[in-house]
């Protein structure tokens, strides 16, 4: 029987900005005095430490001072605050599930501001457990952002689905640890990411079709 439904964010809940990503890239390029090419290939590889850590060390890595720091933090804090948007049925789906009786979660591979920004996001209050890698030091597909996510829920893994885009491996990590993988991705088009093309689970093309599955 399943129980809880856990969320990935981006791609699943929210559009990922691509363009607005790299806009922001571009701005701290700017910021830091650098090619932005040159730039983004540097910020890319500090990806797994300011997505289980907090963001200051990685921005001081690249020199960055006190203030400097701040400013950054601020100017990648309002371009999510324009990212956490729900897709469409989104929120009227997290509550039918509610109003079911099932426990919602969500684990996101993100960096701070998304954590910071939750509780002022038109999400807050729709969790029973918020799974941030960068507040928990853990990323997916590390089986223990899954159990953790669980154990919040307090449901077992084989009572829960995952509902993501496949990235970070994330749909073979959720089923490694006995919950069911579901596949979300765009209407009429194939699956981004690489390991989700054959993804041979369940899939959707939006989050309402959710609650078909439960
Ligand atoms: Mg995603």
């Amino acid at each position: 029987m399943t129980r809880a439904v856990v969320f990935d964010l981006w791609d699943t809940l929210v559009d990922f900005d691509v363009e607005g990503s790299i806009a922001v890239q571009t701005a701290m390029a700017k910021r830091f005095g650098r090619d932005p090419e040159e730039f983004r290939r540097a910020w890319n590889d500090t990806r797994a430490t300011r997505e289980t850590g907090p963001l200051a060390p990685s921005l001081a890595a690249f020199g960055a001072d006190e203030a400097l720091v701040r400013e950054l933090v601020e100017l990648r804090t309002a371009a999510a605050r324009r990212w956490l948007v729900p897709r469409e049925g989104v929120i009227e789906t997290l509550r039918e599930l509610g109003a079911r009786g099932l426990a919602r979660g969500l684990i996101s591979v993100c960096s701070e501001e998304v954590a910071v920004l939750w509780d002022e996001s038109p999400f807050r209050g729709l969790f029973e457990a918020t799974v941030f890698s960068c507040s928990v030091g853990l990323a997916k597909p590390d089986p223990r952002i899954y159990l953790l996510a669980c154990e919040q829920l307090g449901v077992e893994p084989a009572e829960a689905l995952f509902v993501g885009d496949g990235a970070n491996d994330e749909l073979a990590g959720a089923e490694r640890v006995g919950m069911r993988g579901v596949l979300i991705h765009r209407p009429g088009k194939a699956p981004y990411w690489p390991g989700a093309l054959d993804w041979p689970g369940a899939r959707v093309t939006s989050i309402p079709e959710v609650l078909e599955l439960i």
